[in-house]
């Protein structure tokens, strides 16, 4: 909750959407030091971010190691023919055929592992086993060839640490995301040059600034890509004006949290909203102002509602909140609550005029087997009835 707005009695229109807070000062204060700053922070970790936009993520995540799974299942043994040219010794040769197969398998196996959709952990198990197996093949590879140190043809044999990194440069990451998974690949050419005895070789400490470089490299790909995937992705989904939802994405987010509450047998309710006289306040004020009492009003829905909760702009002056798993009863509360926070604190216009508005809002709870046109229907015409009877009250459904 915006503690310093209830302070005030007063909200400030134009502090940020609840979620991706740090993002939208980040994007609104242009290209100065502090923006820079905040854009860094904002992309070191997933704190900031939507529950709606880490699901995004881990299917943009789980689709690219399944497609990176397919290419390396491929590789992997087609280099069998190359080994077999650069390789004289027959029993390294079949070793490494071997393990060529085995790795390739396990990267099968990876890509068509089932797919759980907006699953952030299930993708980053993914991500982090596509990160490892190579690791796990080149130490092995490395015994395979007798610890020698690779030269002329087998050199191909020593790249394996920087492939494993350049990987992180296709997935969208966060700064921290992309150290951790940056760490197997130091670990395995430290270790790996350890156990030969190569440590100590100016050769050994070319190859670990090249891989700093190149890990760094990466990790700039993988925040700049997350940026633009947040940038894009804020974009497709959220009104620009109060930053809730758009209608698009609000209608399937319903559309989910119907399909969920059905499938666990929860209760789901909504809450259809709509601010009154609307017209009537952008006539006295202007549209500009009209446009600050719309900001205002979203950031306090958004202070009433728990995260789980979903609101969104419906359109013009409408709005639709989602409450998972509440009934009637409590949806009701927070919808006297927000009609109450709405009549108790007014906005203020650039000249300071106190600009008072109330909203009427139409509830319903998910009844069994009902679809969500239905339930939508049936809030819609709640609203109605509101309207009808004087404004500014909550109406249920019946
Ligand atoms: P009621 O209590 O019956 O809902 O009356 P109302 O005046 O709110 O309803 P009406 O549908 O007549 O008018 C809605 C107004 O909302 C008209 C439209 O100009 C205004 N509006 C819609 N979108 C925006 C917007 O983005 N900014 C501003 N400033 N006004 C908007
Ligand atoms: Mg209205
Ligand atoms: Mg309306």
């Amino acid at each position: 909750m915006n503690e310093s707005a209830i302070d005030k009695g007063r909200i400030d229109p134009n502090s940020p959407p609840r979620e991706d807070s740090v993002w939208a000062t980040a994007a609104s204060s242009g290209l100065s030091w502090q923006a820079v700053k905040h854009m860094i922070m904002d992309l070191a970790t997933n704190r900031n971010r939507t529950g709606d936009f880490l699901g995004a993520r881990a299917d943009f995540i789980q689709d690219r190691v399944r497609a990176l799974g397919l290419v390396f299942a491929a590789i992997v043994p087609l280099w069998i023919v190359l080994d077999f040219f650069i390789i004289p010794d027959r029993v390294v040769f079949v070793r490494l055929a071997v393990l060529r197969i085995l790795c390739a398998s396990l990267y099968l196996a990876l890509a068509f592992m089932g797919t759980r959709p907006h699953n952030l952990q299930r993708a980053v198990f993914k991500l982090t086993t596509l990160m490892l197996l190579p690791c796990i093949f080149y130490i092995a590879s490395r015994f395979a060839l007798n610890g020698d140190a690779p030269t002329s043809a087998l050199m191909v044999y020593s790249f394996f640490p920087f492939v494993i990194v350049a990987q992180l440069a296709v997935f969208p990451l966060t700064l921290i995301e992309a150290i951790v998974l940056a760490v197997p690949a130091f670990a395995t050419l430290i270790s790996v040059e350890f156990q030969f005895g190569y440590l100590l070789s100016m050769a050994f400490v070319g190859d670990l600034l090249l891989l700093f470089l190149l890990t760094g490299l990466s990790m700039w790909a993988s925040m700049s890509e997350l940026h633009m995937l947040l940038r894009l992705y804020r974009q497709a989904t959220r009104d620009p004006l109060s930053g809730l939802f758009n209608r698009r994405a609000l209608m399937e987010r319903i559309e989910e949290e119907v399909v969920r509450a059905k499938r666990h047998k929860r209760t789901l309710s909504i809450l259809f909203l709509d601010l009154d006289r609307f017209k009537r306040i952008n006539d006295k004020f202007g549209h500009l102002t009209g446009d600050e009492v719309l900001k205002a009003f979203a950031r306090l829905m958004e202070e009433q509602l728990r995260k789980t909760d979903v609101v969104g702009r419906y359109g013009g002056e409408e709005f639709l909140v989602v409450l998972p798993e509440t009934d009637m009863v409590s949806a009701e509360e927070v919808a006297e609550r927000i009609r109450t926070a709405c009549a108790t604190r007014p906005v203020s216009d650039p000249e300071n005029a106190v600009v008072h508005f109330t909203t009427s809002v139409g509830v319903a709870q998910l009844r069994e087997g009902e679809t969500t046109d239905a339930l939508l229907t049936r809030a819609d015409d709640s609203l109605y009835r509101a309207k009808e009877s004087g404004r500014d009250c909550v109406v249920l459904a019946a």
